[in-house]
């Protein structure tokens, strides 16, 4: 695809005009969702790109159990339903599309989606992440055939037989628990001997008697025809290798940045883009909240707060533009 000096595609594709909007958000999960009620109660109209699947990662978790004002824990969809429905209580309006482009050159700023090119006088990136691939032989082949990233997605296919779960952080372990339900045993393969998960995790993890562990252990390759019947592991420490029997193997390795349409157009380390505290990045206008823009605290809560924090610059800054071109004009 060649590309011309303002960033956008040469490629001749006649898509429709939307906007131009106050607020866009790129991203429906509950960055994104958190910004739009903000800026939807601001009186922002705020036009929100859900991309491929709204809530993000939230809405492919089987139950939060640290979001706030949730005793019980909630479900992923259910609290994305909640999100979507408070923020378009009071106005915002949900394309059901993906920013696939930007051109943050000039005002408005352009951003095109596979359905529609939408203009906007500021933009919230919350773009959040996408899974991380183990990238060993197998693992892409086999993907959907036995090897998944999204337990609760796919769990029910793995009743009655035996999984692995790759990783050791909180994913890996609430994934692997919620396993425990459909599959006969739970095998978490860590690459090191303690896991990263928090304290409660881990205690449950322990307790179940269908979790297993390996420790200081790597997968070199996924094994299978059509369908995975194993793995290839590598002990670090010893750098023994054999095969371990395996129906399905789940990957929590970690996430990485949905940020790769805003290389050379904003800074940012390893795919994480750089803000400031008041979530804005180099391009006045343009603000990243959420986990496009933090490698750190990666949780439900501090991405909604970190949302709704941009969705307020945002509006400070819209009301600063237009104080000053009513001054210069
Ligand atoms: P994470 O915390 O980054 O953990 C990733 C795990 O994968 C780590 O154990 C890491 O090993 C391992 N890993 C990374 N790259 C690997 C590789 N190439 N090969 C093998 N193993 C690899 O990611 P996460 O579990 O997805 O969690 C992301 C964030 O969401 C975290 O902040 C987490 O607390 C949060 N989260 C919270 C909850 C909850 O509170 N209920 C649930 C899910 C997620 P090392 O440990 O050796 O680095």
């Amino acid at each position: 695809m060649e590309f011309n000096l303002s960033g956008f595609s040469t490629e001749n594709t006649e898509l429709e005009t939307k906007g131009p909007f106050k607020v866009l958000i790129l991203g429906g999960g509950p960055t994104g969702l958190s910004a739009a009620l903000y800026a939807a109660r601001a009186e922002l109209n705020p036009v929100v790109m859900t991309g491929m699947q709204l809530g993000g990662q939230v809405a492919i978790t089987h139950i939060v159990e640290n979001y706030p004002g949730f005793p019980e824990g909630v479900e992923g969809p259910k609290l994305t339903e909640l999100f979507r429905e408070q923020a378009e209580r009071f106005g915002a309006v949900l394309e059901y599309d993906t920013a696939v482009e930007v051109d943050f050159s000039e005002r408005p700023f352009r951003v095109k989606g596979y359905n529609a090119e939408y203009l906007a006088e500021s933009v919230i990136i919350a773009t959040g992440a996408n899974p991380r691939y183990l990238q060993v032989p197998g693992e892409q082949e086999l993907t959907g055939r036995g090897v998944s990233y999204c337990g609760t997605c796919d769990g029910w296919f793995f009743k009655g037989k035996d999984v692995v779960v790759v990783g050791g952080g909180d994913s890996a372990i609430e994934e692997g628990l919620f396993l425990t339900r459909y599959a006969t045993s739970v095998t978490v393969i860590h690459r090191r001997d303690e896991l990263r998960a928090g304290a409660i995790l881990q205690r449950r993890a322990f307790a179940n008697p269908k979790m297993k562990f390996i420790w200081d252990t790597v997968v070199k390759e996924v094994k299978g025809e059509d369908k995975v019947n194993g793995v290839v592991l590598e002990n670090i420490k010893t750098g023994e290798t054999y095969e371990h029997e395996t129906d399905g193997v789940f990957i929590f390795i970690g996430h990485i940045p949905n940020t790769q349409m805003f290389e050379g157009v904003l800074d940012m380390e390893d795919g994480t883009l750089d803000v400031n505290r008041r979530m804005e990045t180099k391009i006045p206008g343009v603000f990243a909240a959420g986990e496009a823009a933090d490698n750190h605290f990666k949780q439900v809560i501090t991405s909604a707060g970190m949302g709704a924090a941009a969705a307020m610059q945002a509006n400070k800054w819209l009301e600063e533009v237009q104080d000053d071109e009513a001054v210069t004009a």
